[in-house]
């Protein structure tokens, strides 16, 4: 049995936490699909093609991952891949509800649609995309929380 899993995101930019996700889902899946969520609500500091270029630098010729845009419901492009599995991340009490909904919601719009939650390792899990960008905006230093071809593209986005 082929299993594959959707990872689905902003990654705006991805983070050593989306890398630790991807990294624990290679063991449970067979293929993974990374799919950078087009939304169009936000406003986002790189553009889908900046991020997927950015995700496979990360994960050099992976032949089990493949990187993927998609706009509208998660749940209809799980249909189109032939996938019911979604792998999300959660790292504090506070990304729960959201995350609960959202799997709820999905399995509402396709009922053999199952999430999967992973933790990343004890160090990452303060780590998120909005705090990556945050800082640096005004110049902090994210070597090591970012891959170096991400701190590259922070630093041509923000130069001090
Ligand atoms: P979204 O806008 O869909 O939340 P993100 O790129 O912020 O997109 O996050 C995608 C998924 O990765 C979410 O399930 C999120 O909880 C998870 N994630 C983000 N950062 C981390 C991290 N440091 N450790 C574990 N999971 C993470």
């Amino acid at each position: 049995m082929n299993r594959i899993a959707i990872y689905p995101g902003s990654f705006d930019p991805p983070t050593r936490g989306h890398e630790d996700l991807i990294r624990r889902a290679l063991g449970m899946f067979d293929q993974l699909i990374v799919a950078v969520a087009i939304n169009p609500n936000k406003e986002p500091l790189f553009s889908v093609d900046e991020r997927l270029a950015m995700l496979r630098t990360a994960f050099d010729g992976n032949p089990r991952i493949e990187f993927a845009s998609f706009s509208g419901l998660l749940a209809d492009f799980a249909r189109a891949r032939q996938s019911t599995i979604v792998l999300r991340g959660l790292r504090a009490v506070s990304d729960f509800e959201y995350e609960f909904q959202m799997a709820m919601m999905n399995r509402r719009l396709h009922g053999e649609l199952e999430t999967v939650f992973l933790v990343p390792a004890v160090d990452l899990t303060y780590l998120s995309s909005s705090l990556i960008r945050e800082a640096a905006r005004f110049g902090a230093n994210v070597d090591g929380l970012v891959h170096p071809a991400v701190a590259d593209a922070l630093r041509r986005k923000f130069p001090q």
